[in-house]
């Protein structure tokens, strides 16, 4: 082999903001604050903030390689923290504030984090698990001074005054581009949450992959409203892709709701957003009420779970906005498939058009996919047959973080759990999914440790937890229960016992009494065909607007 005369220049995550502040330094990034005001800063201060973080870091000895941890909604500061931990070296964990206090902890130890930035909104927390976190030695409050509650966390700083006395004169180290750049958790698993532990190359690319025109397409012209989490998947790469085009950047701290989304689609001239489908049926509902439209908005990305294809017809046709369907994994960066449409569609007829929108969409340039049996041996790309999708990728986990083994089989294959079709022209669409959670709100529920908890109650002997669809929720947990000789367990109860043993948005919306469950030759339970039997399941909460994940 020749090998290539080209520079070596590694792929870093500093390089994008560094090349945000010289190309686009006077680009706004717009936050709604946690404290409340709208707040407007730029690339070009967002990185001298960053500069300034970094040197305020490295002063309290957080070394490369070392985890920070973040417990934060979406704002400049929790921006300019990415920057400046992975541009010293250190790994930027952000930790999904919506998981069982007890998993945050040990997702937090397990990392090892060292520092952790948190939001106002989770102080009272953070002080309650204080005693449980073994590893951090330090707390920052997303704050400045005058918001600043009195804590007992031990070392407790406010942002502000923790970045204050830092020089904001710092050169982004160079280094390998296969060192980590940040961590996320997934509890889309069985078992404990397991890292994805990303690396500046994976994120690079992944970067490049997003902005590509057939994918989120994401130039200088466009303002992106950055729905999804900053602790999902690293918000789909978005604080990434935007930096690396100069795209505008909206924040939206922790309002989801119709109302305050849909005030910054407007007062900031949105025409770019991505998140879970709940955020968007919410949006619908508030535009329905007022009779407000979408005049700048023109892609709309609702990815996390299926996007309805009423939802579909109400962004395209009623407010002439691109729903563009996207598919990916936390272990994927995330980004797999967007469903844009290809030249040959342009002649369909509208109904035609949706029907191809609907498929979860194209695979990503960068992502390798294929459907394989139960045996592995590869299934037709005919649109018809369905199997276990397996990807392959520069972007896509090899191992969970100090996880023992590979993720992936000997062809370097990751088993997504996702049971799918693909079709001639490349389009994959999800029919089932294999592995045992349950997806309310963009958030995974475990239905093993549901069931755990629940055979727990002395008059339960047996319980299978399955998801059924939910038209807010997208799927939300039915408990089925078996119950011990002579008894007979009420929903009430059932629910009651459950209440400290799992999140409160993790309560099943019912409970049914059954006589038995269905079971495999090897005793298992099967729960396809229970999926399957309770498809059409009207759950009692499908009218009311609870609302679990989004709170
Ligand atoms: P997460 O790792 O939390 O991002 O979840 C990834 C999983 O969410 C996938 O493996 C799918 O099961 C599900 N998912 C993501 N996007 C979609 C989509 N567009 N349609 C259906 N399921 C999806």
């Amino acid at each position: 082999m020749l090998r290539g005369l080209m520079q070596e220049r590694p792929l870093l995550t500093s390089s994008l903001i560094e090349y945000a502040d010289i190309y686009h330094g006077d680009t706004e990034i717009v936050t709604r604050t946690i404290e409340g005001p709208i707040h407007r800063t730029t690339y070009r201060e967002a990185h001298r903030r960053a500069r300034k973080l970094a040197n305020a870091l490295t002063a309290i000895g957080v070394k490369p390689g070392e985890r920070v941890g973040t417990l934060a909604w979406n704002t400049y500061r929790h921006f300019e923290a990415y920057y400046a931990i992975s541009g010293i070296g250190a790994v930027c964990h952000t930790i999904n504030p919506r998981l069982f206090e007890s998993q945050i902890a040990y997702i937090a130890n397990h990392a090892e984090d060292r520092v952790l930035f948190l939001d106002l909104t989770f102080v009272d927390l953070v002080e309650r698990l204080a005693p449980t976190l073994e590893t951090i030695g330090r707390y920052v409050v997303m704050t400045d001074a005058a918001h600043m509650p009195k804590t007992r966390l031990k070392n407790a700083v406010c942002y502000e005054e923790f970045i204050a006395g830092a020089s904001d004169s710092f050169i982004w180290p160079t280094f390998d581009e296969m060192a980590a750049s940040s961590l996320c958790y997934t509890s889309g698993t069985t078992g404990n949450p397991k890292g994805v532990l990303y690396a500046h190359r994976s994120t690079v690319l992944h970067s490049f992959g997003a902005c590509m025109t057939d994918v989120l397409g994401l130039s200088a012209r466009d303002s992106v409203l950055v729905i999804v989490p900053l602790f999902h998947a690293n918000a789909w790469g978005l604080p990434y892709a935007a930096p690396m085009v100069g795209a505008k950047l909206v924040f939206p701290g922790s309002k989801l709701d119709g109302q305050s989304v849909f005030e910054l689609l407007e007062t900031e001239k949105v025409t770019f957003t991505a998140g879970v489908p709940t955020v968007w049926l919410m949006l619908l509902e508030h535009l329905s009420k007022s009779g407000k439209d979408l005049p700048f908005l023109e892609r709309l990305v609702c990815g996390g779970s299926a996007m309805p294809r009423s939802m579909i017809e109400a962004f395209e046709l009623k407010y002439d906005v691109r729903a563009i369907h996207a598919w990916g994994m936390t272990e994927m960066s995330p980004l797999g498939t967007l469903g844009l449409l290809k030249a040959k569609h342009a002649a369909l007829d509208k109904a035609h058009q949706i029907d191809v929108l609907c498929k979860q969409g194209r695979g990503v340039y960068g992502v390798e996919m294929k459907i394989v049996d139960d045996k592995s041996s590869e299934l037709p790309r005919d649109g018809k047959a369905f199997g276990n999708l397996m990807v392959r990728g520069p972007w896509i986990c090899r191992s969970y973080f100090k996880a023992e083994g590979s993720a992936v089989d000997a062809n370097g294959w990751f088993h997504t759990g996702d049971v799918a079709t693909l079709d001639p022209d490349g389009y994959m669409q999800i029919t089932d999914r294999s592995k045992d959670v349950i997806k309310s709100g963009g958030e995974w529920i475990s239905s093993i440790d549901l069931e755990n908890a629940a055979v727990g109650h002395p008059k339960v002997k047996e319980a299978c937890v399955i998801g059924v669809r939910h038209p807010k929720w997208d799927e939300r947990p039915l408990l089925l229960v078996v119950p011990c000789d002579g008894q007979s367990p009420t929903k009430d109860e059932l629910i009651e016992f459950l209440r400290d043993k799992v999140v409160k948005w993790w309560l099943p919306d019912d409970v049914v009494v059954l006589k038995e469950l269905p079971h495999t030759a090897t005793g298992k339970l099967l729960k396809a065909k229970l999926r399957e039997e309770y498809k059409d399941y009207e759950l009692p909460t499908a009218k009311l607007q609870h609302s679990p994940a989004s709170d």
